[in-house]
Parts: C-alpha cells; sequence; structure tokens
C-alpha cells in the first residue's frame, strides 16, 4: 500500500513485494510521485539510497501505459551510467521492478563485443540502460539511433564527468529529441560542471535531495 500510494500501478506493485521491499526510501518517496507527472527532475542522491528504484518504477509505469509499437534500432527510454558494472545494476533493476510489466530491455557497455548488442537493438526496444562511449559508437554506425528517446536519464552524473564522458554524453543528449523528452539527472555532488549539464540538459526540473 505503500508504494501504491506514491501511484504506481498494481504489476509494479507486486514486483516490489515479490522482492521483498515494504517501505520506499526517501528518494523514492520524494522522487516517485515527481516523476510520474512527466515533469524533469535533478536528484542529488548518493548510491545506496535507493535511486535505481526511484527512476525505474515511474518509468516503467510511464512506458506501460502508454504501449508502442518498437522502432528499428531505437529505444523509449536511455539510462547513461558511468561504468559497466552500474548498467548491468540498474538493467537488474529494471528487471526486477518491471517482472509483471510487458517492456523489453538491454544493455549497452564497451569492452565486449558489440555484436549481441546490435542484434538486440534491431527490432527496437523499450529500454536501453547504456555507457556513453559504446553507445556513441554504435550510434555512429548507424546501428543505433536515439531519435525516438521519450525519457533519458543520466545516472552519477558526477563520474560520467570525472571519468571523461562528457563530451559524449552531451552529444547523444543533443541526438534525442528535445520536444516532448522527459530528462532525470542524478548526481551525488552538484559542481559547477554538473549544474551546467543538468540546465542544459533539463527543462524546469524539479528537485530532489537526500
Ligand atoms: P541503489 O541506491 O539504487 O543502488 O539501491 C540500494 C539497494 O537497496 C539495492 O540493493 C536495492 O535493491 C535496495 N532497495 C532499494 N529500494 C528499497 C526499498 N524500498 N526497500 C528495500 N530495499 C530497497
Amino acid at each position: 500500500p505503500q508504494f501504491a500510494a506514491l501511484g504506481l500501478a498494481e504489476p509494479l506493485c507486486r514486483a516490489l513485494e515479490a522482492a521483498g521491499y515494504e517501505t520506499p526510501t526517501p528518494i523514492q518517496t520524494a522522487s516517485i510521485p515527481k516523476v510520474l507527472t512527466g515533469r524533469d527532475l535533478l536528484g542529488l542522491a548518493q548510491t545506496g539510497t535507493g535511486k535505481t528504484a526511484a527512476f525505474c518504477l515511474p518509468i516503467l509505469q510511464r512506458l506501460a501505459q502508454n504501449p508502442k509499437k518498437p522502432v528499428p534500432r531505437s529505444m523509449r527510454a536511455l539510462i547513461l551510467a558511468p561504468t559497466r558494472e552500474l548498467a548491468l545494476q540498474i538493467a537488474e533493476g529494471m528487471a526486477k521492478y518491471g517482472k509483471f510489466a510487458k517492456l523489453r530491455h538491454t544493455t549497452i557497455f564497451g569492452g565486449v563485443g558489440q555484436g549481441p548488442q546490435v542484434k538486440a537493438m534491431s527490432g527496437g526496444l523499450d529500454i536501453v540502460v547504456a555507457t556513453p562511449g559504446r553507445l556513441l559508437d554504435l550510434v555512429e554506425q548507424r546501428l543505433v539511433r536515439l531519435d525516438s528517446v521519450e525519457c533519458l536519464v543520466l545516472d552519477e552524473a558526477d563520474r560520467m564527468f570525472d571519468m571523461g564522458f562528457i563530451r559524449d554524453v552531451r552529444r547523444i543528449v543533443k541526438l534525442t529529441p528535445k520536444q516532448g523528452r522527459q530528462s532525470l539527472l542524478f548526481s551525488a555532488t552538484m559542481p559547477k560542471e554538473i549544474e551546467h549539464l543538468a540546465m542544459e540538459v533539463l527543462s524546469d526540473p524539479d528537485r530532489v535531495a537526500v
């Protein structure tokens, strides 16, 4: 009932129950209702606070509420993360929370062959969790396109900056539709560079800090 009170639909609440979650964390309580409205969000939050579920759950719900036929090589929601480990962790969350939602997701990251990633993208799908370098590489090869993105998440933006990915991130953002795109940015710290990036990417965002 606590997750339902945030506005989450039954299939998601059922998945949370199956995962053994009883009470939303503070960032989930603050973020989920805001993201469900379609507003942009700037979240100041450390890892370990439950921020993955805070963005995965409302994204899953918004995609499931408005089903669309997949566009080849495209995705509806794109989550960018600094490392392969974090990308896999987020994808695990999408699988766990989306257990009863009929949405398809995949991961894209470097250091492995691109063949399986290209194949997974060929028919298009709902959600892609990616690291910036490999994603941009596939986009430049015309194997992935970003013009159907409805929801964009930059997770651990400060780490993406520290790892030198900000140029790639900016290029990726520019290739997604500006009109009608919901954007979320999470960062553990908010140095000036991230504040600037947030102002470029987000439109009239709500803010949460935990
Ligand atoms: P995160 O900050 O997203 O990396 O999440 C930290 C850990 O907390 C993960 O292992 C989640 O599975 C777990 N978690 C997230 N939200 C909840 C919740 N509401 N109840 C119990 N565990 C949770």
